[in-house]
């Protein structure tokens, strides 16, 4: 996962102005733009113990089975298999990692979960043979490159292998050394104006808050012309700065190292050698050297400690003050005289994952599903990132199979999958998403991902607008470990202090929480496996933790002790979230009609619409027809909810069942029909109309049409509107047609 998720309320939006109008709001319309402001958004309310999509009925069936979830969570067995999967190193393409690939895959058949099979993809997946890093002038210094025992904790002393960061570049150079803090496109050019070039040069960076994403700073370091980037963790990050260090504390000690990939999957997720199709037995391949997504320049994580003699050393100018850092002397940029020596040697192989999956079937439409999914593969032990988030999901399938086995079956089926070298490419994700395209786009009805389940305590959830709804029913009802209370009551607190404490402290909001529906971010970005769900394959999609302080992420101490010490002792927060994600899981699977608010998805798309009119267009693409269909999808989302009601109203009849599988069945297509066949221009797999990752991982609204702007490439950006309301179009049409099958 990336540190700072980019789903998290990146950007909530006002109440767009066609919803106050069905409201009865006046409206003032500025310059002939129509803005949200701020107004009465009652209606978005969940109210009282209602179950979204559910009859009277159906909903104490379904509130008795979530009772039994609820009940038999465990934080023992939470806990017993989280000693297991913490216990040794399991990067990607690991013998151990196989290992707990098979372990998992007997959990999933003793709690009686069916259909438990492997999936090997054999992807591209270089290992190192050789790194160092070396100061050869002013004076000697060689980076240790590794992190220190820490007597408290045994599994320090276990070997983690060579530090490197996936998918860098090999190669033997020598250069002057510059520092470009985050290495940010803006920093190269303040250090361009102050008659610095880094061309040829070694550069040094620091991971940064607010975060990009270490393949970003790769990209423009390439781009730039450097020889080879550095990258290391100042302590004002993750460090002493910011409180106690480990074993005392959540944060990183001076020698802890922040691993990870640098692939550039914001063009193309998955094995670079297989963009856009699944990597099985005989699929074609690419050469690495065609890989749009394969950086070209080295890349080498080290630490603050073996960074501190580098930066001590350079002289030139002194640096801005937003790019000093915590260590104790004054940071300057160079170039030189420090001079550094950089050795990558990768291995260039390709190595096999295993994607596990095993799934309850359905007692009345076995072929339809919901996919709960979580990566398996770590840089090191695995903590947090992701082991949390498999402990969580073992626990979620031992109860879940285990009401199944006593006859209590969900409706529709419930997929089960622990992913592979999630930290490489979000490659197992892809791979499986590639090969079984049709059927998940013909039989899929939402993916919920949890990566690492917990940091700490603060939920953080990012998905598509049309299931904000059903993720503030579930936190309303589940009981948070801490207060004993409602976890949604303990969410809007936790909402109110958010710049406090998150996994890596870089959430930022721009609008006020007006109401509970707001407290889910709905600005999907990237650095997950629900990548290839929402953007290829146009499944709705659910992002989840709890979160925390927490700065040891990918490196060595974010282990079994960090989190039985500091980040959830007692497992508290890790069975929480098998709650949670389980009760998600059986109403998407249960619910007489499927949970989706179509109403408050375009409401938050005539936000985005509004924020690209004001901040981007200034009136240079026509937006027509993009704001025509999005008021006939929010037209036609305030019709389904009356449709709803009326459906499950309606007494049990044979024309009721039928009625409702055919609006059930449009539904569940809504989100596919925001997919551009041919995807967003130059990047062609990610087809999504409304979201894309950034380079940065960030967020984007509206990415087609958001490009060709901000590259003032108008004649681009106007065709991008007309295909943009194609699709808004598209998916108000099979609203109405869910509308329209409705039983009455
Ligand atoms: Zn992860």
């Amino acid at each position: 996962m990336i540190r700072a998720t980019a789903v998290r309320r990146a950007a909530l939006f006002a109440v767009p102005a066609a919803a106050l109008v069905m409201l009865g709001v006046a409206v003032p319309t500025v310059s002939g733009t129509t803005r949200g402001v701020v107004g009465s958004s009652a209606s978005y309310q969940t109210a009282g113990d209602s179950l979204r999509g559910f009859s009277t009925a159906s909903a104490d069936r379904e509130r008795a089975l979530e009772a039994l979830l609820a009940q038999r969570v465990n934080r023992d067995s939470t806990g017993a298999a989280f000693r297991v999967l913490t216990a040794e190193p399991h990067p990607a393409g690991s013998a151990r990692n196989k290992v707990l690939a098979d372990w998992v895959a007997e959990k999933y058949r003793a709690a009686g979960l069916e259909d438990v099979k492997l999936h090997r993809y054999d992807v591209y997946l270089p290992w190192p043979r050789e790194v160092s890093v070396t100061m050869t002038a002013p004076t000697r210094y060689v980076a240790t490159m590794k992190e220190d025992v820490v007597a408290a904790d045994p599994d320090t002393k276990q070997d983690p292998g060579i530090t490197y960061l996936g998918m860098t570049a090999s190669g033997d150079v020598t250069g002057e050394l510059v520092y470009a803090s985050s290495g940010n496109p803006g920093d190269y050019d303040w250090l361009e104006a102050h008659g610095v070039s880094v061309k040829d040069k070694i550069v040094l960076v620091r991971y940064s808050v607010p975060y990009s994403y270490r393949g970003y700073k790769a990209l423009v370091a390439q781009q730039r012309g450097a020889k080879a980037l550095l990258i290391y963790s100042d302590p004002q990050e993750d460090g002493y700065r910011k409180g106690l260090t480990f074993p005392d504390g959540p944060y990183g000690p001076l020698s802890h190292i922040q691993r990870g990939s640098i692939t550039y999957d914001f063009i193309v997720p998955g094995d670079p050698l297989t963009p856009g199709w699944a990597s099985v037995d005989g699929a074609k391949r690419i050469p690495i050297a065609e890989a749009r997504s394969a950086p070209t320049i080295m890349m080498a994580p080290i630490s603050a400690r073996d960074a501190a003699p580098l930066l001590e050393a350079l002289t030139g100018p002194v640096a801005p003050a937003s790019w000093q850092g915590a260590l104790p002397f004054t940071y300057r940029v160079g170039a030189g005289p420090a001079t550094v020596h950089v050795k990558i040697d990768m291995d260039g192989a390709t190595r096999p994952i295993w994607v596990v999956e095993g799934r309850i079937k359905g007692s009345e439409e076995p072929d339809k599903y919901v996919v709960l999914g979580n990566h398996r593969d770590a840089w090191v032990f695995g903590g947090v990132d992701p082991s949390s988030g498999s402990a969580t999901q073992l626990e979620m399938a031992r109860v879940l199979g285990g009401l199944a086995k006593e006859g209590r079956r969900p409706r529709r089926s419930i997929v089960f999958a622990s992913w592979d070298a999630e930290e490489w490419h979000l490659t197992g994700s892809t791979e499986w998403g590639e090969q079984f395209a049709d059927d998940l786009r013909k039989n899929g009805i939402a993916y919920i991902n949890v990566d690492g389940s917990t940091s700490g305590s603060n939920l953080q959830v990012g998905t598509v607008a049309s299931l904000n709804h059903l993720v503030v029913e579930t936190a309303r009802d589940v009981t948070d470990p801490a207060s004993g209370g409602s976890l949604l009551a303990a969410w809007g607190k936790s909402l109110a202090g958010e710049q406090a404490a998150t996994i890596g402290g870089g959430a930022s909001r721009t609008n006020a929480v007006r109401n509970t529906l707001d407290y889910p971010g709905n600005a999907l970005g990237s650095g997950s496996d629900y990548t290839v769900f929402l953007n290829f394959l146009g499944l709705p999609v659910i992002e989840m933790s709890f979160g925390g302080p927490y700065g040891v992420y990918h490196s060595i101490y974010d282990d079994y002790y960090w989190m039985t010490h500091v980040g959830d002792p007692g497992f508290r927060y890790m069975a929480t979230m098998a709650d949670v994600w389980g009760r998600m899981a059986l109403r998407l699977a249960n619910a007489d009609v499927y949970p989706f608010d179509f109403q408050l998805y375009a409401s938050r798309v005539g936000g985005f619409i509004d924020a690209f009119a004001r901040q981007t267009s200034n009136g240079r693409v026509a937006l027509t027809a993009v704001r025509a269909a999005q008021r006939r999808w929010l037209t036609a989302g305030a019709r389904l909810e009356a449709a709803q009601h009326a459906a499950l109203a309606a007494s049990p009849s044979a024309a009721r069942t039928a009625a409702l599988a055919a609006m059930n069945e449009a539904l569940r297509q809504v989100e596919q029909q925001l997919l551009f066949v041919d995807g967003i221009p130059g990047r062609p797999w990610f087809k999504h109309a409304l979201y894309a990752p950034k380079s940065t991982y960030a967020a984007m609204t509206l990415p087609g049409m958001r490009e060709a702007a901000d590259d003032k490439h108008w004649p681009l950006a106007n065709a991008q509107a007309l295909a943009l309301a194609g699709r808004l179009d598209a998916a108000a049409a099979m609203v109405e047609r869910a509308v329209a099958a409705a039983p009455r």
